[in-house]
């Protein structure tokens, strides 16, 4: 019988689209679901944005397009890097992807294959692991803990070094726990890459969502040490609500790009056009709608964490940074009579219409991720049936 490929046994769907679908089912037929699935904004694309794609749209920007992307959107990047972290990348030293998710699975294909291993910390978000398997080589997990903040550390990841390893893949602030690497603990990653010549992916498609006073701390303050060895990936999805529109990138030293820019060639050749103008206005036009946007989830990141936390069974840390929160619930266990994250997960949903993802997803069971990318009226509501149904 045909069957498909061999490669596809090893991968697992997305577990945060399945959440999402089970949930969109439920609303389908009615019901009130309040969903913290989706690590997506429910802020509306900011107007100047929706604006420049109409303009792009009239002014017939309908061709392809280099496959590294518009030229003006890659020098917005390229400034963006040399602005905000002095690193110093050229428009060809840029790549324009479907999303960072792209940007990523760009960089899995053009550097991994059978026989690498590659360091992920846990708990990670999803498509990591994935992405290394269907690229064919094997994802080394490093776990990470609650009492140090989900922090990654370098020790760690030396430790679980081998002759194969091929890459260290880091992610903050993280999705799903908040937490974020410290600068010095980028710097002894950096160390790490150096010494065993590996490289460093980096992902930081929640750069702007820093809290508390916080400024992003990336390997990008370090290019010049490490360029040959680093790949930096972020997105507009979430600083400009425009998950939609698919406009992500990654920014790397010129051969990695160029290998990077020979899959995409192959695969989606470039994101829509049109997208990448109304990028271009998101990126170098006011910022004023993006900065308003992070004041008002650092009011939901309080609302949850406090909500959380005050739930008998649920312990709730304050994430630094991004728009989760990520409770252990092992404490539910007994009172809700089920033996796993998946069980409370499925309890939320089916007694308490609320939708979370079960952390078994990202690695670290025992866990559930709470987007708040919701509005505050809601959050509040679902951490009241959240609560409620514990009490029962
Ligand atoms: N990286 C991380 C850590 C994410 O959370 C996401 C979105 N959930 C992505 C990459 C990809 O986002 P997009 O493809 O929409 O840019």
């Amino acid at each position: 019988m045909a069957s498909v490929s061999a490669r596809l046994a090893q991968v697992k769907p997305s577990a945060t689209i399945a959440v999402k679908q089970e949930a969109d089912k439920l609303r389908d037929q009615g019901v009130d679901v309040i969903d913290f699935g989706p690590g997506e904004p429910d802020f509306d694309t900011p107007d100047n944005v929706k604006r420049a794609a109409h303009r792009a749209i009239d002014e017939n920007l309908s061709h392809y397009l280099p496959t590294l992307g518009l030229p003006a959107l890659r020098q917005a990047i390229a400034a963006h890097y040399r602005e905000l972290y002095g690193a110093d990348y050229g428009p060809s030293e840029v790549i324009v992807s479907c999303g960072g998710k792209n940007a990523l699975f760009d960089a899995a294909m053009a550097l991994f294959g059978p026989g690498d291993e590659v360091i992920i910390p846990a708990p990670y978000w999803v498509s990591f692991p994935e992405q290394v398997r269907l690229a064919g080589a094997t994802p080394v997990l490093q776990p990470t803990t609650e009492q140090d903040g989900f922090i990654a550390r370098a020790s760690d990841a030396a430790a679980l070094v081998t002759r194969a390893t091929k890459a260290i893949v880091l992610c903050s602030p993280s999705n799903p726990t908040g937490a974020v690497i410290p600068q010095e603990e980028l710097t002894a990653f950096g160390d790490l890459v150096m010494e065993k010549d590996l490289f460093l992916i980096f992902d930081e498609c929640y750069e702007k969502f820093l809290y508390d006073g916080r400024r992003h701390a990336s390997p990008a303050r370090e290019f010049r040490r490490l360029r040959d060895r680093l790949v930096l990936v972020s997105t507009l999805s979430k600083t400009y609500a425009m998950t939609g529109y698919r406009v992500g990138y990654a920014v790397s030293a010129r051969p990695l790009i160029a290998a990077m820019e020979v899959v995409q060639s192959h695969d989606c050749t470039h994101p829509t056009a049109v997208a990448q103008a109304a990028a271009v206005e998101a990126m170098a036009g006011p910022q004023n709608a993006a900065v308003q946007m992070i004041e008002e989830y650092l009011v939901r990141r309080d609302l949850m964490v406090a909500g959380l936390a005050g739930i008998p069974g649920v312990t709730c840390a304050r994430p630094a940074g991004a728009f989760y929160a990520f409770p252990g619930v092992t404490g539910l266990y007994d009172r809700l009579r089920v033996k796993d994250s998946i069980g409370v997960a499925t309890m939320l949903l089916k007694e308490a219409r609320i939708a979370t993802v079960p952390g078994e997803a990202f690695g670290a069971p025992g866990y559930l991720r709470f987007s708040y990318a919701l509005s505050a009226d809601r959050i509040r509501e679902g951490l009241e049936r959240f609560r409620s149904l514990v009490a029962r």
